[in-house]
C-alpha cells in the first residue's frame, strides 16, 4: 500500500486559492514557494490565516499534516469550487458509485490525495453551463491504491492528478454528446466508458 506524502507546494497553493480566491496569492501566483513562518508573502499570510481560522498551530512550520488533515476534512465536507460544483462531489472514495472501504485506499489518502486542477474544473463548469442541466460525478480524484483497485484503470490515470472526471448528465444527454460538449469546452481528451463519460484536461495551468 502506498504511503502518500504531503501535497506539493503548488497543490497547497491551489487549495489556498479555493478558499481565499486566486487573487489572494498576489503577483507571485502559483509560484510553488510557501514562504517561511513569520514572513509576509501572500502565500505565507494565507497559510497563517488558514491556521488561525481553524485553531491550528500558527507558523509552526511550512505546511504539516495538521494543516493537510484539516484541509482534507474541509474538502470532504464540501467547499464551493465553481458555480455548480462542490469539493464534496470529487473526493477519492466519496464520489457517487465509489467504494470507501479503508483497505482500498493509500495511507494518508483522506479522500483528497491530490488537489483538483482549477483549469480542469473550469472546463467542467463550462460544460455544465453549455448543457444547461446537472452533471453527476461518479469518480473524481483517486489515490494510487484506489485507482489500482478499479478494473481497467491505468497507473498513469489523470484521476491521480485531479485532472479527470467520470460523469453523466442524469439522462439529459447521451454519454457521446457529453463527451463532445466537454471537448468543445476545454477538455483535451475523453472517452465513453461503461456507464460514464471520462473527461480530462492535460493542458497547462493550475
Ligand atoms: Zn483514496
Ligand atoms: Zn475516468
Amino acid at each position: 500500500m502506498a504511503n502518500l506524502d504531503l501535497w506539493s507546494n503548488h497543490s497547497i497553493q491551489q487549495f489556498l486559492a479555493w478558499i481565499y480566491g486566486e487573487t489572494a496569492l498576489g503577483d507571485a501566483g502559483y509560484d510553488g514557494i510557501l514562504g517561511v513562518p513569520g514572513d509576509n508573502s501572500c502565500c505565507r499570510t494565507l497559510i497563517r490565516k488558514f491556521e488561525e481560522e481553524n485553531a491550528l498551530t500558527v507558523d509552526g512550520g511550512l505546511w504539516g499534516w495538521e494543516c493537510q488533515q484539516r484541509a482534507c476534512l474541509l474538502l470532504t465536507q464540501g467547499i464551493s469550487l465553481t458555480d455548480h460544483f462542490s469539493s464534496a462531489e470529487f473526493g477519492c472514495g466519496i464520489a457517487i458509485s465509489e467504494d470507501d472501504t479503508p483497505s482500498l485506499h493509500s495511507i494518508n489518502c483522506m479522500h483528497y490525495p491530490e488537489v483538483l486542477n482549477h483549469t480542469a474544473l473550469r472546463c467542467l463548469e463550462r460544460t455544465r453551463q453549455a448543457i444547461g442541466s446537472a452533471i453527476q460525478i461518479t469518480s473524481g480524484v483517486r489515490c494510487p491504491d484506489y485507482n489500482a483497485s478499479l478494473s481497467g484503470s491505468s497507473s498513469t490515470s489523470r484521476h491521480l492528478l485531479g485532472r479527470a472526471f467520470d460523469c453523466n448528465t442524469l439522462g439529459a444527454c447521451s454519454y457521446e454528446d457529453l463527451l463532445e460538449i466537454g471537448l468543445q469546452n476545454g477538455f483535451t481528451y475523453g472517452y465513453v466508458g461503461d456507464g460514464f463519460t471520462h473527461l480530462q484536461y492535460d493542458g497547462s495551468g493550475y
